[in-house]
């Protein structure tokens, strides 16, 4: 071959592997994803129109109802309500609460934790005691914390850059730490709110008790208020802390996990499932956390629809219920593929918020995480190139008994928890085009999985 001809046949080469039939699907996906509002619109609708849905809540249920109306609507071939039993919390009125100091009251931000019991009407005042952490509990002991409130500072560590490692390290304060303060005597406990930012939103989340050990009320405060009450202290140790909540728990009640599916054309057995949870804390929309997640799964199916796309396996969007309490939703939907003998051949969960995204996290066996993980090629020219070992999520968790490989959507972390679990959380917070980068990103994911047989 002459030199010139041998150059035109390179260059012929390249042209053909540049532009492999996975290429312009995935490009068509991120051109479809990036000209229509539909999910972000039906996010907008959710947020502004089914505030409060936590778990077990006829706003809940409406949500439910809402989702799978919208499923419809999408002719998806099969929408399902599944029967789910999930605990039923009510927050009841506005919480209260205020520092007390030389005859200065000043009231500060705070939100009863999911699951708490309430005060009471009347309220409750005490004393304070600022801790870091359990140990320190156990060296001031019962003498110096019985009859007190326990105020748990420990800030999220501003050092990690990866801030949902720092939630962790933090996190303990916010589930154990009324049973840890109770042991010692505690009347009640305020938890400096699980968040980066420095503002007046008081983070919630859920903690649990132990029923051996007396059930105390807890709080979250705002980072603001909680710098305040820690300054407050060391200036007066006499300060007193007074908070309101009348949150209480009603017996379990029915709610649905929402499923929207299209069939597979050559392996319908096979299922994979993309979700996020249609549950949030009543503070906020349940914007990022995790509507979001739910109108992204929704559209992967409407864009494999819209473009003509057939899935060899049947490709599932997943409205869990109760992923912040207490996770029923995932649990039924894992036992209910048990019974089914269903075929999971995949699943990936959206609830990291909705921004800018970066990449995916994979749980898989080693032969097949290694071709998941090289997709990554395909994310290159998008500016998505983290495509990282270990992945899933609280909801599709309980489908890895069956080896099914669990992947997670990683968006951009650094603002996640200024929004988490707050007032913040609301639909205004969620940028339209990292949105719909994001529900390319999961599409084009879903369909290399399912194309290259992964
Ligand atoms: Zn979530």
């Amino acid at each position: 071959m002459k030199l010139k001809s041998l150059f035109t046949f390179v260059l012929l080469l390249i042209a053909a592997t540049a532009f492999s039939q996975e290429e312009k699907i995935v490009k068509a996906i991120f051109d479809e994803a990036l000209t229509d509002t539909t999910a972000y619109h039906n996010l907008r609708l959710l947020c502004k129109n089914h505030k409060g849905r936590i778990t077990g809540t006829p706003e809940a249920n409406k949500a439910v109802d809402f989702v799978a109306e919208l499923m419809q609507q999408m002719n998806f071939d099969r929408v399902e309500k599944q029967p789910v039993t999930v605990p039923r919390w009510v927050r009841g009125e506005a919480e209260k609460a205020f520092i007390e100091a030389v005859g200065v009251k000043t009231e500060v931000p705070v939100s009863a934790l999911g699951m708490s019991i309430g005060t009471g009407e009347e309220g409750l005042q005490a004393s304070v005691v600022e801790v870091q952490n359990f140990k320190e509990l156990e060296t001031l002991g019962i003498k110096n914390i019985a009859g007190k409130i326990v105020f748990f500072n420990r800030p999220m560590d501003p050092t990690l850059i990866n801030t949902f490692a720092a939630y962790g390290g933090a996190g303990d304060q916010r589930s154990q730490g009324a049973v840890q303060a109770a042991r010692f005597g505690a009347v009640g406990v305020v938890v400096r709110s699980l968040t980066t930012a420095s503002d007046n939103f008081p983070h919630t989340g859920v903690m649990r008790y132990n029923d051996t050990i007396p059930k105390i009320p807890a709080v979250a405060i705002s980072t603001k208020g909680a710098d305040l009450l820690s300054k407050t202290l060391k200036n007066n140790s006499e300060t007193q802390f007074s908070f309101r909540t009348t949150c209480y728990q009603l017996p379990d009640s029915v709610s649905y996990n929402v499923i929207g599916e299209i069939k597979g054309s050559d392996f319908p057995e096979q299922i994979i499932t993309v979700g996020g949870h249609l549950d949030a804390w009543e503070t906020g929309e349940g914007a990022h956390d995790d509507g979001a997640g739910i109108m992204q799964s929704i559209e992967v199916l409407r864009i494999i629809r819209e473009l003509g796309i057939r899935p060899k396996r049947t490709i599932r969007a997943l409205a869990f219920m109760d992923e912040e309490v207490a996770q029923t939703g995932g649990k039924e939907y894992a036992r209910q593929a048990e019974l089914k003998n269903e075929n999971h051949y995949f699943a990936l969960e959206a609830d990291r918020g909705a921004y800018m995204p970066k990449g995916f996290g994979i749980s898989a066996p080693d032969d097949r995480l290694e071709k998941m993980l090289a997709l990554q090629k395909y994310f290159e020219p998008y500016g998505i190139d983290d495509f990282v070992k270990g992945g899933g999520g609280v909801d599709i968790g309980p489908l890895g008994k069956f080896g099914t490989p669990l992947s997670s959507f990683i968006p951009e972390m650094q603002r996640y928890f200024d929004v988490h679990h707050s007032g913040y959380d609301t639909f205004e917070q969620v940028h339209l085009r990292e949105f719909q980068l994001g529900s390319a990103a999961m599409a084009s994911f879903i369909y290399l999985i399912d194309k290259g047989d992964l």
